[in-house]
C-alpha cells in the first residue's frame, strides 16, 4: 500500500539547496529589480540571466517538463514542494524556468503547436528568451467567455484580428500573445472562436493602459487593456483547431492553476513564519504576544489553514501525475483555486494583525499578500465559478430520494435494526 508523505532522500536534498539558493541569492534580487519579466531592463538582465544559468548547470531548469521540452519530465508533486519554495521570491520561478503565464503558455504551445510555431514561440519560451502573454479576458467580461466579441476575420491567407482585451497580464513585456477571438460567429456558443499567436511587433497592438494593482503606482501597472486594431497574421498562426479556442484555454488553466497555488504555499508559510517571530518578541502588558491565548488561537487557525490547502495542493498535483488529465481532476483544482484565496487572506490578515501598526504599513508585506488574495480569487476564474463546477461534480456523484424523505431519515432505520437484532434486544430485556 503506498501512501506516503516524505520527500525521496535525493530530491530533499536538491529542495535544501534552493531553499538557500531563494533566501540568499533571489529573495535580494526582488528588492531591486521591479518586474522580473521586463527582459529590456538593464539591471534585471546584469542580474537574472548568471542565476538562471547556475541553476541550469544543476539540471533544476524547468524541471517539470518532460526531456523533449528541455525539462526531466519530474511532473507536478516535485514541481509543488520546489514552488512552495521558489514562491517566496517574485523571481524565483522565472529564475527556474516555471513562471506564469509562460508555463501554461507553453503547455498548449506543446500540446497544439506546430513544428513550426513550436521553433519560433515555444523555443525561445522555454530557454528564458522571450516572454508571453495570454489575452483572453475583455472588458465586458471575463468569467463568462461566451460574451467575448473580438473577432478574427479570414482574408485570404490571413486572419485579421479586430477587438479589446481586459487584463492581458505582461503584456508591456510579452514577444508574443496568445488571443483568444471569434472566428465562427453562427457556431455553438463553445464553438465561435479560435486562439491565435501574435508576434507583438505586428502592427496594430495597442497597449491603451497598464492597470496597477491595489495600491501599486501607476508606472508599475502589469495588466494590459489592449487593443487590437485590424492585427494581420498568416494563417498559419492558428494555435489548436480551428473553433477550439475553450479546449486550447482549459489545458492551460488547469495547469496555471494549480501552480499558483503550489505558489501560495509559500506566501502562506511566509505569513505564519512572520506572524511566530512577532508573536515571539513582543510584549505588551507583561506578557509575550505568544502567551496570549487569543493570539495562539490565530497562530493554530493557521497552520491548520496552511497545512490542510498544502495537503490538498499536494493531492491534487499527485492526481494529475498518475491520471494525466485535467478533466479528471477538475474538481479538486477548483476546490484548490477556491480555497486559495481564503487561506492566503485569512493567514495573511492574521499575520498582519499581530504585527499592529507596523503590519499595515508599507514596510511589511502583508497589505500586498492581502491584495494578492483578491488576485487569485479572480485570476483564472472566479471563486464563485469553481465553487460552482466543483458542486456540480460533487451533485453528478449522487442520486435523489427515492420518496418524501431523504435516504438519511432515522425512523424507519431504526425500525429495521429493532427487526434485524429483535431476539438480542429481547434477551437483553430491551
Ligand atoms: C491579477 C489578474 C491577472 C489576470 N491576468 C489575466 C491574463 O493574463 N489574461 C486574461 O485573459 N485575463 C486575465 N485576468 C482576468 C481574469 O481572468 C478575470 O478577472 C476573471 O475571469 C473574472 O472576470 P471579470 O474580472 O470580468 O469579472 P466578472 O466576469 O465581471 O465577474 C465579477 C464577479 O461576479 C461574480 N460571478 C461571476 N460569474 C459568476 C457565477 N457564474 N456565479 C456566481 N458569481 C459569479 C464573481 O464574484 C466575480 O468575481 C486577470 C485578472 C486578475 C485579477
Amino acid at each position: 500500500m503506498a501512501w506516503d508523505f516524505e520527500t525521496d532522500e535525493t530530491y530533499q536534498k536538491e529542495l535544501d539547496w534552493v531553499e538557500g539558493f531563494v533566501r540568499e541569492e533571489l529573495e535580494p534580487i526582488d528588492l531591486v529589480v521591479r518586474h522580473p519579466q521586463d527582459l529590456q531592463d538593464p539591471v534585471r538582465q546584469e542580474l537574472i540571466p548568471p542565476l538562471q544559468e547556475e541553476v541550469r548547470r544543476r539540471g533544476l531548469w524547468a524541471t517539470h517538463l518532460g526531456p523533449e521540452l528541455g525539462g526531466r519530465g519530474d511532473g507536478q508533486v516535485k514541481l509543488a514542494l520546489l514552488n512552495e519554495i521558489l514562491g517566496r521570491a517574485r523571481c524565483g520561478p522565472i529564475v527556474f524556468g516555471c513562471q506564469a503565464p509562460d508555463t501554461g503558455n507553453s503547455e498548449i504551445l506543446a500540446h497544439y503547436g506546430t513544428p513550426e510555431q513550436k521553433d519560433r514561440f515555444l523555443a525561445p519560451l522555454l530557454a528564458g528568451e522571450a516572454v508571453s502573454c495570454f489575452s483572453m479576458t475583455e472588458p465586458q467580461g471575463g468569467a463568462d467567455p461566451k460574451v467575448f466579441t473580438t473577432t478574427a476575420v479570414r482574408d485570404g491567407d490571413e486572419w485579421v484580428i479586430d477587438g479589446e482585451k481586459w487584463f492581458s497580464s505582461n503584456a508591456r513585456f510579452a514577444s508574443f500573445f496568445i488571443v483568444m477571438a471569434v472566428t465562427d460567429p453562427d457556431a455553438d456558443p463553445y464553438r465561435r472562436m479560435s486562439m491565435f499567436l501574435v508576434p507583438a511587433d505586428a502592427p496594430g497592438i495597442e497597449i491603451l493602459r497598464n492597470i496597477g494593482l491595489g495600491g501599486q503606482d501607476a508606472a508599475d501597472g502589469t495588466h494590459a487593456h489592449m487593443r487590437y486594431r485590424q492585427v494581420r497574421v498568416p494563417a498559419t498562426n492558428m494555435l489548436g483547431p480551428r473553433g477550439d479556442a475553450f479546449v486550447v484555454a482549459q489545458t492551460r488553466l488547469g495547469g496555471g492553476r494549480i501552480h499558483h497555488a503550489m505558489r501560495a504555499v509559500a506566501l502562506v508559510r511566509r505569513a505564519l513564519d512572520m506572524m511566530c517571530e512577532r508573536a515571539l518578541s513582543r510584549h505588551t502588558q507583561g506578557s509575550l504576544l505568544g502567551d496570549k491565548q487569543l493570539v495562539q488561537q490565530m497562530i493554530a487557525d493557521s497552520w491548520i489553514d496552511l497545512e490542510s490547502f498544502r495537503l490538498l495542493v499536494l493531492r491534487t498535483a499527485w492526481k494529475i501525475d498518475r491520471y494525466k488529465d485535467y478533466k479528471r481532476v477538475r474538481a479538486d483544482i477548483s476546490a484548490v483555486k477556491a480555497a486559495m484565496p481564503r487561506v492566503l487572506h485569512d493567514v495573511s490578515a492574521r499575520a498582519l494583525q499581530v504585527h499592529g501598526s507596523l503590519g499595515l504599513a508599507n514596510d511589511m508585506p502583508f497589505m500586498w499578500l492581502i491584495a494578492e488574495s483578491f488576485h487569485m480569487g479572480l485570476a483564472d476564474g472566479p471563486t464563485e465559478v469553481h465553487k460552482v463546477t466543483l458542486a456540480r461534480q460533487e451533485l453528478a456523484l449522487h442520486e435523489p430520494a427515492p420518496g418524501a424523505f431523504p435516504t438519511g431519515y432515522l425512523p424507519p432505520k431504526e425500525q429495521a435494526a429493532r427487526e434485524r437484532f429483535a431476539e438480542v434486544l429481547e434477551r437483553h430485556g430491551r
